[in-house]
């Protein structure tokens, strides 16, 4: 169904600073392109709020009938520890520093960052290209630069030549610097450095002897620089100028601008049209940061084994958390706000669950065709979020109300109320029901669980111990341990 007909969609774009009427390059398809994770650590979960945010947007776009090609990629080359032009390879480090090959590092983190993913509901992007797997369109795009006059080679790197390309260009104009502002608060260039001014950038970097990670090119062996490889496979998958492109607020600079750079200087127009950016999760008020300490990973919130936590919390009750602010906000994550999020979040299950038996009447409390448009009204306001929850706890209070026989509501209204519930909290939120996974198996474990705990508690009474033995260790085999406490027996999967 093509719903974007009937609605006008407003997003916050920006390189222009404002809110602006959402239009696709071709009506009915949308490209969209999000930088993904540099796969060398556990996937943080200030990340996945990010990924989540446009996990969310997808969905939303997915519902309202679009085609969308989805490209997020893997960052298995290229970023380098200080974010700019020096330092080591972040995944080289690694691989160094515990006696692996770099590919190793990157299928290790990779798989953890689907794995995650997928705990928190995520819907896969279309394609998930890497920087390792684009070297030949990266080294034809320095080509390209290199032929306009916007690029340098020296002793085997090659540089992005900032002052040149803003005398026709502007380099700045998304994060809103100023090149004259920039040079005017940066130190002198040190004498080893092979670049003319402090504000180039690597396109292709001279691999030193001791650099495991390298190509040839015609510029000899070497990686190419980290902002290249966006522009490469956005390029190949989108075209040259595609409808969204979106990241993490920290990208916006140095990053996306210097995609517009090499876009604008290889390709002589504007990559992206609309530029999203999601902002940053903080804990307990502070930034993130593992040198602190202050610093949580998403296991940890489904094991609730980290000292800020009291107890576990489902991947849905977090994904709950997180879609209850804006995603251009920041948001501030803490024991008690996951406490009331959970609460929250059970409420609204439990209304869902209630609205299939309530009764019938001639009229309704609550006009659901307004409703409804006010649940798109808030979507269609660059994805609002916790707008959108709002009007659902208004539906829940309605729902508790005809439950109680305070208010009524009709057979066709029912009906609508219960689609446009499911549409919004399990399709375009992503959200899953208590104790489910998006394919509703850990459900169905449970009961299967639940009904061997009753067998074996059967054979115990039995003084049958050899089959209530057995029940406990071929259980453990599998990797479910129980645990038998004064008020029965629980289990835990691992
Ligand atoms: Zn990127």
């Amino acid at each position: 169904m093509q719903i974007y007909k009937n609605q006008t969609l407003k997003i916050y774009n920006s390189i222009a600073g404002k809110k602006e009427v959402f239009k696709p390059i071709n009506e009915g398809h949308i490209g969209m392109y999000v930088c993904g994770p540099t796969v060398y650590s556990n996937v943080h979960l200030g990340n996945c709020r990010t990924f989540m945010s446009f996990d969310m947007i997808f969905r939303y776009f997915k519902h309202l009938g679009y085609k969308v090609r989805y490209v997020r990629n893997i960052t298995d080359a290229g970023h380098l520890v200080d974010d700019a032009d020096e330092g080591e390879d972040k995944i080289a480090k690694k691989a160094l520093l515990e006696q692996i090959e770099p590919m190793e590092v990157v299928q290790r983190y990779t798989v953890d960052f689907h794995n995650t993913l997928q705990k928190f509901n995520f819907l896969p992007p279309s394609i998930e290209p890497t920087a390792t797997g684009h070297i030949i369109e990266q080294i034809e795009i320095i080509k390209e630069i290199i032929e306009k006059g916007f690029a340098y080679e020296v002793n085997g790197s090659v540089y992005f030549d900032v002052v040149t390309f803003n005398k026709t260009n502007n380099y700045g104009k998304l994060s809103g610097r100023k090149l004259e502002d920039m040079i005017a608060n940066t130190r002198e260039l040190s004498a080893q450095s092979d670049k003319k001014n402090p504000q180039d950038f690597a396109l292709w970097k001279k691999a030193e002897p001791e650099h495991i990670m390298r190509w040839p090119s015609p510029w000899g062996d070497g990686f190419p620089g980290w902002h290249l490889e966006c522009t490469a496979m956005s390029t190949k998958y989108l075209g040259k100028t595609f409808d969204i492109h979106g990241g993490g607020m920290d990208l916006k600079f140095p990053h996306h601008e210097c995609e517009i750079a090499q876009a604008e200087a290889s390709n002589g127009v504007s990559p992206v049209n609309y530029w999203l950016h999601a902002n940053m999760l903080t804990l307990n008020g502070k930034k993130m940061s593992k040198s602190t300490g202050n610093n949580i990973y998403p296991n940890e919130m489904f094991t609730g084994e980290n000292p800020i936590l009291s107890k576990p919390f489902s991947p849905s009750a977090v994904r709950f958390f997180m879609m209850q602010a804006h995603y251009t906000s920041i948001l501030d994550l803490s024991n008690d706000a996951l406490l009331a999020s959970e609460k929250g979040y059970l409420k609204l299950m439990e209304a869902i669950t209630n609205l299939k038996g309530l009764p019938t009447g001639s009229s309704s409390n609550l006009n659901v065709d307004a409703w409804k448009q006010k649940c798109y009204d808030a979507m269609n306001d660059d994805f609002n979020s916790p707008i959108l929850i709002a009007h659902l706890f208004e539906a829940v209070k309605h729902i508790n109300l005809i439950k109680d026989g305070k208010e009524s509501i009709t057979a066709n209204d029912k009906t609508i109320l219960e689609e446009t519930l499911n549409t919004f909290v399990f399709e375009i939120l992503g959200l899953t029901g208590v104790n489910e996974d998006g394919n509703g198996n850990s459900k169905k474990l449970e009961e299967v669980v639940n009904l061997l705990i009753q067998l074996r508690n059967d054979a115990r009474s039995n003084k049958d111990f050899a089959l209530s033995d057995q029940i406990r260790d071929q259980l453990l085999a599998m990797g479910i341990q129980l645990k038998d406490g004064k008020d029965g027996t629980t289990f835990n999967v691992s």
